[in-house]
């Protein structure tokens, strides 16, 4: 391989920056490349649980004892409050009907964590990659704006769309349509309703099944001021089977969100209930994407994906930190000449491909069990808790634990 060894990292969200900073950490020269101009304006929540360690191994030390800066609710220890799992309710009653339990579990906002974690590290905005150009020598990555950067090694993490996933594989990218219209939108209440619904909801994740086949998660987004609760972000994902009805996705969606939660219980019935009049909601595809059992052709190791790009769906961001990990511990292994780029991203690309596979199947099985209340209770939330679907011991291979 000719000149120094390069990482081109495409998109700067949570697995494309944990890479950046795991990379750095090990000096190992790297650029981000994201199309948005700066960290993006949409914003929603993640839940972090198992993913920690390899979290802990790729930040550096200050920027990991810095995380709860990036929590909804920074002021919130999930031990201390005793309330380290998830709460899954009946819809209809409000009853719990499953809480599973992770020591150290925490929200992260999205947008927090990406304008934390995009500092002090080399992420270049405003550069959409449009072609890949494979080389002798390694890589080049071409941009809307006719620039080039070349490099060793590309990484598509550009997220559940990737334009480097499409490059990869062709039609064999395109994600599946799951049938359920999607509602994910944020709102705030009034100072009062805010203060009840904090108090009311699980603070990490308060989610209802309804015997009517529909989903509620009511979730905390964002405390921006924590003594004026009115400035309190709260947001609503629902989903509920599709039907013939045309236009779902050109219709604002409050008025039938509204019409559907008649039926339901608290914390749910509340939160719908209080949506200022003025907040307005779309429905959104609900897409996964599952990796062919073949993977990729990683180009003799020089092209491969992470996150969202690899598997989209399925524990999202624990997935897309497991990624990181492995991806910059195959880095590693390049760089002291223990393995050849080759082996060492088909390694990887060989632990990527097979997790999220698994992972993606159990996170569409489950949401078809979100749907159907009478099952529920046979549902991986409830058989398997809150763990990945294969073991996470650092440099293994990934099988089923
Ligand atoms: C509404 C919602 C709720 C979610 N809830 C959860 C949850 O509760 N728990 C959980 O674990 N996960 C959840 N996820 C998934 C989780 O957010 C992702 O798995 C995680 O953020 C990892 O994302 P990523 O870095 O792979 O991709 P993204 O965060 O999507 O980042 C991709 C980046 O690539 C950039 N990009 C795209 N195309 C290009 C291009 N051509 N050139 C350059 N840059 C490009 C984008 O601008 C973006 O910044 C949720 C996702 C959504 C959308």
């Amino acid at each position: 391989m000719g000149g120094q060894f390069k990482v081109l990292i495409v998109g700067a969200g949570l697995s494309g920056l944990a890479i950046a900073h795991g990379l750095k950490k090990n000096g190992i020269d790297y650029v981000v490349f994201d199309k948005e101009s700066s960290p993006r304006d949409r914003n929603w929540g993640v839940t972090i649980a198992w993913s920690h360690p390899f979290l802990e191994q790729l930040l550096p030390a200050e920027l990991f004892d810095r995380l709860s800066e990036c929590q909804p609710d920074p002021e919130l220890d999930s031990k201390q409050a005793k309330c380290e799992g998830v709460m899954v309710r009946d819809g209809a009653t409000g009853d719990m009907i499953v809480s599973p339990q992770f020591p150290g579990i925490r929200r992260l906002n999205i947008q927090k964590t990406r304008n934390n974690w995009s500092k002090d590290i080399n992420v270049k905005f405003g550069k959409a990659v449009t072609n890949i150009e494979v080389t002798p020598d390694g890589v080049t990555a071409h941009f809307h704006d006719g620039t080039t950067e070349s490099g060793s090694v590309l990484v598509g993490a550009d997220g559940g769309g990737s334009w480097v996933r499409q490059w990869l594989l062709a039609d064999q990218a395109t994600p599946q349509l799951m049938p359920y219209v999607f509602l994910n939108f944020p709102m705030s209440f009034t100072a009062e309703q805010a203060v009840k619904m904090d108090k009311m909801m699980h603070p990490i994740v308060d989610v209802g099944v309804h015997p009517k086949s529909m989903y509620i998660g009511i979730f905390l987004l964002d405390k921006p001021d924590l003594h004026n609760p009115e400035t309190w972000i709260f947001y609503i994902l629902a989903t509920w089977p599709k039907t013939e009805t045309p236009n779902e996705e050109n219709t604002d969606m409050v008025a039938e969100l509204r019409r559907r939660v008649e039926d339901w219980a608290d914390p749910f019935k509340s939160a719908v209930q209080w949506i200022p009049e003025d907040v307005k909601a779309k429905a959104v595809p609900f897409r996964i994407w599952r990796p062919p059992s073949s993977g990729w052709n990683n180009h003799n190791g020089k092209v491969t994906l992470a996150g969202d790009a690899a598997h989209n769906r399925g524990q999202g961001a624990n997935n897309a930190f497991r990624d990181s990990e492995r991806f910059v511990n195959a880095m590693l292994k390049v760089k002291s000449g223990e393995m050849s780029l080759k082996e060492a991203v088909s390694d990887y690309d060989a632990d990527v491909v097979a997790r999220g596979r698994q992972e993606v199947e159990i996170s569409r099985i489950q949401t078809e069990a979100f749907h159907d209340h009478a099952k529920f209770l046979e549902s991986p939330v409830v058989k398997m808790g809150i763990k990945p679907s294969t073991s996470v011991t650092n440099g293994d291979s990934g099988q089923k634990a």
